[in-house]
């Protein structure tokens, strides 16, 4: 039999729910992949923990004192991992030429430079950070376009969007395709009280009924501003204009995303919610390899049920497609307004119903320009949030 060697993989943001995922899913096939470099930006003990495990020739972390301190944990010990600090460090791994291919599962606008940098490197960008796409679209589609890279979605959604298209897909009409079924679980307030919203604390807000994710995306869930940025993150990825996706609820989380073709088949994605699913796809694509994710069983899920999402209890849906609307940096002024609203909400500073309140505003009060490269990008991100921390102080009555 032919010996393969491994394929070298650098896992951004390895320390959160999606890079444990992935450290799990490579784990078991050691003789295919190989961790060539992990990121953090805190939990240094878990990272030194990976590094004991998987020998990466690189860890990075954010700061500099987080680096100090993970060179001395792992100081006694026969490693040849070298510790990198700072955002040069993560797009210095991102781009390494002796990799091969990047998860990008750094949470929020902070993964944009690293993704970009892998991308215009031509690695094969398996990509969970959806921010980065729905704050940069046209600026990180262009560098697709001039790139060798190619970009597999890990997202669970445009994942299984992605397995009921054909391959490669240029054009969804040229396809055949009528629209695309975004499917979303309602989150863990679906059925609540919406008069009882406004009390809802960070603990609940984090409380999935079917996904166990970092606490942004939680937020994001409980909002479905999560949806709202998927279906950004769908127009870019799978050259889609608004009125090609229609989202759906489905609580159980089992059908993934469907595609409705023109000649009536509809093609669905289903598994158990298990992130493992999606990214051992996308690792091994096109092969399929072992994800440690046990098959589905039908008779015992029973039942699958669908309905349309409720646009007066989740407003951020509604903003999401606006901003899509809108065009140019809208979607960059949503991507950050939401990042300071989720972040204060976590930290007790909003109620979770002005998290909703706090975009609406920003966008009502923040110019939109064109994204034309990188800077107009960043630009577009820190005017957002600086009018965001504005609008912030003004509803919290500072
Ligand atoms: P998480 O909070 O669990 O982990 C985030 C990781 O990024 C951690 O390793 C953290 O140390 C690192 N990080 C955070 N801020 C950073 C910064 N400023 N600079 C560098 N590194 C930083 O998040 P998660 O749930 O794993 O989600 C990661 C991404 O994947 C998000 O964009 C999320 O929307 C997306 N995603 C997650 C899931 C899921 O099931 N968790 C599903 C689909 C998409
Ligand atoms: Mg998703």
């Amino acid at each position: 039999m032919q010996t393969m060697t491994p394929q070298s993989v650098c896992v951004l943001g390895s320390t959160g729910s999606i890079g444990v995922s992935t450290l799990d899913v490579l784990a078991r096939h050691p003789e295919s992949y190989s961790v060539y470099a992990l990121t953090a930006r805190d939990r240094i003990e878990e990272l030194a923990q990976q590094c004991r495990r998987f020998a990466p020739r690189y860890a990075v972390v954010l700061e500099e004192s987080k680096a100090v301190q993970l060179r001395a944990t792992l100081a006694d010990e026969k490693l040849s991992t070298e510790v990198l600090s700072g955002i040069d460090g993560l797009c210095q791994v991102a781009s390494d030429p002796q990799v091969s291919i990047v998860m990008a599962a750094i949470v929020g606008a902070a993964g944009l430079r690293p993704t970009l940098a892998a991308v215009q490197a031509g690695k094969k960008v398996l990509l969970a950070n959806k921010e980065s796409l729905v704050m940069a679209g046209p600026v990180f589609m262009a560098a697709l376009a001039e790139s060798d890279a190619s970009l597999l979605p890990i997202d669970s959604e445009h994942n299984a969007i992605f397995q009921c298209l054909p391959y490669p897909c240029d054009s969804l009409s040229e396809a055949g395709v009528e629209r695309i079924l975004l499917t979303g679980s309602g989150g863990p307030f679906r059925t609540a009280d919406p008069e009882s919203l406004h009390r809802v604390t960070p603990d609940e807000a984090c409380n999935h009924p079917n996904w166990s994710m970092g606490r942004k995306i939680s937020v994001d869930s409980a909002t479905m501003m999560n949806k709202g940025l998927e279906f950004i993150e769908a127009c870019y990825l799978f050259h889609a204009v608004p009125d090609d996706i229609q989202v759906v609820v489905h609580p159980q989380s089992i059908v993934h995303s469907m595609v409705q073709y023109r000649d009536g088949s509809l093609l669905a994605q289903m598994g158990n919610p298990d992130m493992r699913t999606p990214i051992a796809h996308a690792l091994a694509f096109p092969q399929r390899v072992e994800s440690g994710v046990n098959a589905l069983d039908l008779i015992s899920a029973g039942r699958l049920d669908f309905e349309a999402p409720d646009e007066s209890r989740f407003p951020c849906l509604r903003l999401a497609r606006e901003a899509m609307l809108a065009g140019g940096s809208a979607p960059t002024i949503l991507n950050a307004a939401n990042e300071v609203a989720v972040e204060a909400f976590l930290a007790g500073e909003l109620p979770f119903t002005g998290i909703a309140q706090l975009i609406e505003k920003v966008m009502q009060t923040t110019g939109v320009v064109e994204l034309k490269d990188l800077e107009t990008v960043e630009q577009a991100d820190r005017e957002a949030r600086a009018q965001a921390h504005q609008v912030l102080g003004e509803l919290c009555g500072a």
